[in-house]
């Protein structure tokens, strides 16, 4: 099965977030399921710069604004077609704005002309390569289904895999002559969406189906405090919506292995973790005391419910665990919380910015890692928590509901539980959760279960990578002959 994936990320090249782990990951785990996926990028100056011999497989004169070409190469295994488009991607700065962080202004020209190659390799514009199936990624290659649809490629199924919904790619109608689309798309059903023109939802249109990163988010987004204004969109399209959790990679965050921890471990020697405790109190000026660390590794955002956690650290406090965070994001939620450190001294550390070394020792010396996300269509950092023995704390929403089992009686006396869940995400709920993590905490026999079941958890990409496979199987079992 040949299956051409289009993403304007990929790991190990380009990374903003999980989707670029996710583009990266999958064509490994596929190939061996007998899946040979090859993947359509943006040719950045990291992805022009990371080969050497440029021979086009495909040329364009004009697109959207200039000379462009397609190359096909091989960088870190992976199969890809690098479009090389100087006019739209030879830019200092991030893959969706400059420096300083402003979106550039041209970026629907800049994803409009990746989505209009997706749709010309799908039918067939590279000689010697037809894929059987195209699988588009978030709304910067979503219209590649948009393009499929009104041109030659309207037989080839496609899947649209949204890893947030709040990014939609939503921009004026004066755009709509600049596309190449014919007329008739720009219609309600087509790109057409709230008197403008939208990414991400003439993707969910005309995509044959549609994944999410959890089973739970897939449901969650039917819904109006969720669904960002495309629940209804998504209801309709309810019977082609699947939702497949994503893996992470085993082999980088492997506590037997992993160069950043002080000392490395597995289930069986979970008292070596203390050596990398003692590197967080140290780096987080906490006390050392016998009483849990609970760490925070994440953007400071409303959507990681971190404003919830800031109005409650004083109750944390009091329930004798103390925190660790690390983060970067919103400055009052930094100050708020560089003010409670500054309160609790010794109680309560904070680390202001990006520190990936960091982020593994936390993993793998804390005792819990919570995650109060609003939302959270997978979230990676319970995967990492499980397989560290760095029990995961989370509010029950999206991936955090699908892969932690929650320690209440009858899960710890099965000796099944994983972590802790809470809801609904306020601050009771989230305090109610620290004194039972406390409280098992406590009682090393239990907490150890806890841990120890956490880390047999299968998070590697292995089964995820089986449902994907599944689903293409399906949707090309749909095609008309
Ligand atoms: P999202 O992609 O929504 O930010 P995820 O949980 O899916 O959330 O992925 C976040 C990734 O970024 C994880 O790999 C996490 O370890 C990492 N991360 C987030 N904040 C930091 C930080 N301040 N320092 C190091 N790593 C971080």
């Amino acid at each position: 099965m040949q299956v051409l994936s289009v993403t304007p990320e990929i790991f190990p090249l380009i990374k903003t977030g999980g989707l670029a782990d996710v583009t990266g990951a999958l064509p490994i785990a596929l190939a061996a399921k007998g899946v040979t996926m090859r993947t359509l990028i943006p040719g950045f100056p990291q992805v022009m710069d990371a080969f050497k011999k440029k021979k086009a497989v495909y040329q364009y004169p004009l697109l959207q604004g200039g000379k462009a070409s397609v190359h096909a190469v091989k960088i870190a295994g992976l199969d890809l077609f690098v479009l090389d488009a100087p006019h739209l991607y030879d830019r200092p700065g991030g893959p969706y704005g400059n420096a300083a962080g402003a979106d550039w202004p041209d970026n629907w020209r800049r994803f409009a002309a990746l989505s209009q190659v997706g749709g010309d390799i799908a039918g067939g514009a590279i000689s010697g390569y037809q894929p059987d199936l195209v699988h588009a990624h978030d709304w910067q290659s979503a219209m590649t289904l948009a393009y499929m649809r009104y041109g030659k490629a309207v037989g080839v199924p496609s899947l649209l895999t949204v890893h947030n919904l709040a990014f939609q790619g939503q921009f004026g109608a004066g755009i709509f002559g600049e596309l190449g689309l014919p007329a008739v798309a720009m219609a309600l059903d087509g790109v057409e969406y709230y008197g403008g023109v939208g990414f991400l939802k003439a993707g969910l249109q005309a995509a044959w189906a549609i994944t999410t990163v959890s089973p739970t988010y897939a449901q969650e987004i039917r819904l109006p405090e969720f669904g960002m204004g495309l629940d209804g969109l998504i209801n309709m399209r309810s019977s082609d919506l699947y939702g497949i959790v994503n893996g992470i990679d085993t082999d980088i965050w492997n506590p037997e292995t992993d160069k950043h921890l002080v000392s490395a471990f597995s289930a069986q020697t979970l008292k070596a973790r203390a050596r990398n405790r003692a590197v967080v109190e140290d780096r987080f000026n906490l006390e050392q005391d016998d009483s849990p660390i609970v760490c925070v590794i994440s953007r400071l955002t409303w959507q990681k419910g971190m404003d919830i956690l800031a109005a409650v650290v004083d109750g944390v406090v009091a329930t004798g665990a103390r925190l660790a965070i690390l983060g970067s994001g919103d400055a009052g939620l930094e100050g708020a919380l560089l003010a409670a450190a500054a309160r609790h001294r010794g109680r309560i550390g904070v680390v202001v910015g990006y520190d990936e070394g960091l982020s593994h020792v936390m993993q793998g010396g804390c005792d819990a890692i919570i995650i109060p996300s609003r939302f959270e269509p997978c979230g990676l950092t319970q995967l990492y928590g499980l397989r560290y023995g760095c029990v995961p704390v989370v509010a029950r929403t999206g991936g955090l509901a699908d892969t932690i089992i929650d320690a209440n009686e009858a899960a710890v006396s099965a000796g099944v539980a994983t972590g802790f869940q809470f809801a609904p995400n306020n601050g009771g709920a989230m305090l109610y959760a620290i004194r039972r993590l406390v409280d098992a905490h406590a009682s090393p026999a239990v907490w150890e279960q806890i841990q120890r079941q956490g880390m047999k958890a299968d998070v590697s990409w292995d089964k995820s990578a089986d449902k994907y496979v599944e689903l293409y199987r399906l949707l090309l079992s749909k095609r008309v002959a």
